[in-house]
C-alpha cells in the first residue's frame, strides 16, 4: 500500500497529493538527495543552491523538503521529521521565513531590492530563512546584480534555492556562488512503478501497457505522468487501456509507425497517402506522429543492421517536413507533399528498396537487438513508497 502522504481532499490534483515529503520519497534524483541529506547531517548546508532541469522532475519538491530539513527540531538522517512545530508551520505555509518567489512575475530590481532588505533581518519563527526563487533565469540583469551583492556576503541565517529550466540564462557570477545540481530526467521504469502504486491507491483501473505508455510519454517528468493518469481517469470510467490513451492523446500505436516507415522505404506513395488520410480522419496529431516516426528511425540507426544512408535521408526528410508543419496551417498538404518529395529524392539517390523489406517488427535480427536494448534499461525501483 502506498502511504497517503497528505490529507488533502480528493479534488486536489494527484501531483499535489503525492508530492514527496521526504528526500527518500523523491524518485530519480538519488545523488542530489543523498548530497543534501549529508549536508543537513553535517550542518554543512550551502548558502545558495542552483537546481536546474526540466519541469516536473522534483526541483520544487526537493527545495521544500530542504527548507524543512534545515529548520526541523529533530531531523533524522538529514530528513525533516515533518511532525515538529517548525516542520508543520512550513508544511501549512504559515511561516514568514520561507519565501517562494516566482522569478517570472517578480523579475525586476525593486522586488530583489526588497528581498535584499528582508534577508538582513533574523528569522521570525524559524532557525533559517529559505528563499526559493523559481524560474530564476527570468530576473533582469539589474535584479541579478542586486542579488549578487547578497550572495557575496550572505547572512548566516539564510539559504537561497534557485530553480531554473534554463541554467544557461543565469549569469556565471551567480552560478559560481551556488552549489549547482543538474536534475536528471526520471527513468521510465521508475515513473511506471510509481504510477502503478498511485493507480492502485486511487483505485484507478489501468492496464500495464497503458502505464508504460504514460511513463514513456511523460519523457522523464513525474508531474506530466501524474497529470496524464488523472486525465485518463476522468476521460473514461472504464479500465484505462493503451487504445484509450492513444485516443485521448491523439496518438497512434507503434505498428502504424512501422508500417508507415516501410511504405517510405518501399516508395509506396499510395500507402503513404492512405495512412495520412486515415490519421486526419481520426483526428490524430500529425506533429507528434512525425516526431514518433523520427524517434523510430533514430532508434534503428543505432543498431548494426540498419541502412545508415537511407535512414539519414529519411530522418532529414521527416525533420524538414516537421519544421514546415510547425509553421503551417494546412498540415495535411505539407505532410503529403513533403513525403512524396522525400520519396522522389530517395529514388534519385537509389535509396528506395527494390524488393519489399520486412519491417523491424518482423525482422528477427532487429527484434533481438531491440530486446537486448530493452533488457539494458534500468530495473524499476520504488524509492518513494514507505513501508510503515
Ligand atoms: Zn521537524
Amino acid at each position: 500500500m502506498i502511504q497517503q502522504l497528505t490529507k488533502e481532499p480528493y479534488h486536489i490534483s494527484l501531483y499535489r497529493r503525492y508530492r514527496p515529503q521526504r528526500f527518500s520519497e523523491v524518485v530519480g534524483q538519488e545523488e542530489i538527495t543523498r548530497t543534501l541529506r549529508n549536508a543537513v547531517m553535517s550542518g554543512d548546508v550551502a548558502h545558495a543552491y542552483l537546481f536546474s532541469g526540466e519541469r516536473g522532475i522534483g526541483k520544487t519538491s526537493i527545495a521544500r523538503i530542504l527548507s524543512r530539513a534545515v529548520n526541523c527540531h529533530s531531523p533524522q538522517d538529514g530528513e525533516p521529521c515533518n511532525t515538529c512545530a517548525n516542520c508543520k508551520t512550513i508544511m501549512e505555509n504559515r511561516s514568514l521565513d520561507i519565501m517562494e518567489i516566482d522569478g517570472a512575475s517578480n523579475r525586476g530590481i525593486d522586488h530583489i531590492r526588497r528581498l535584499r532588505d528582508e534577508v538582513a533581518f533574523a528569522p521570525t519563527d524559524l532557525k533559517t530563512k529559505v528563499y526559493i526563487i523559481d524560474e530564476v533565469h527570468m530576473l533582469t540583469n539589474e535584479a541579478f546584480n542586486a542579488l549578487l551583492k547578497t550572495l557575496e556576503e550572505p547572512p548566516p541565517h539564510v539559504v537561497f534555492i534557485f530553480a531554473t529550466t534554463e541554467p544557461h540564462k543565469v549569469p556565471r557570477t551567480i552560478i559560481s556562488r551556488c552549489q549547482a545540481f543538474d536534475f536528471r530526467k526520471i527513468p521510465q521504469g521508475k515513473i511506471a512503478s510509481l504510477l502503478s502504486k498511485i493507480a492502485e491507491a486511487e483505485e484507478i483501473p489501468i492496464t500495464s501497457e497503458a502505464i508504460s505508455l504514460i511513463a514513456k510519454r511523460a519523457n522523464g517528468g513525474m508531474r506530466d505522468a501524474e497529470v496524464m493518469l488523472e486525465q485518463a481517469a476522468s476521460y473514461s470510467a472504464e479500465e484505462i487501456t493503451e487504445e484509450l490513451l492513444l485516443d485521448m492523446l491523439g496518438l497512434v500505436g507503434s505498428e502504424v509507425h512501422e508500417e508507415f516507415l516501410r511504405a517510405i522505404e518501399n516508395g509506396d506513395k499510395k500507402e503513404i497517402l492512405a495512412t495520412i488520410d486515415s490519421l486526419v480522419d481520426r483526428g490524430k496529431d500529425l506533429e507528434t506522429f512525425l516526431s514518433d516516426l523520427v524517434a523510430l528511425v533514430r532508434d534503428r540507426m543505432i543498431t548494426a543492421d540498419s541502412d545508415t544512408a537511407r535512414d539519414i535521408a529519411i530522418c532529414r526528410g521527416l525533420l524538414d517536413v516537421k519544421q514546415e508543419i510547425f509553421r503551417s496551417l494546412d498540415r495535411r498538404i505539407i505532410l503529403e507533399v513533403g513525403l512524396l518529395s522525400l520519396i522522389e529524392e530517395m529514388k534519385k539517390e537509389g535509396l528506395i528498396a527494390r524488393t519489399t523489406k520486412p519491417t523491424a517488427k518482423r525482422d528477427p535480427a532487429a527484434r533481438a537487438a531491440r530486446q537486448k536494448r530493452e533488457e539494458k534499461e534500468e530495473e524499476p525501483r520504488i524509492d518513494r513508497v514507505q513501508e510503515e
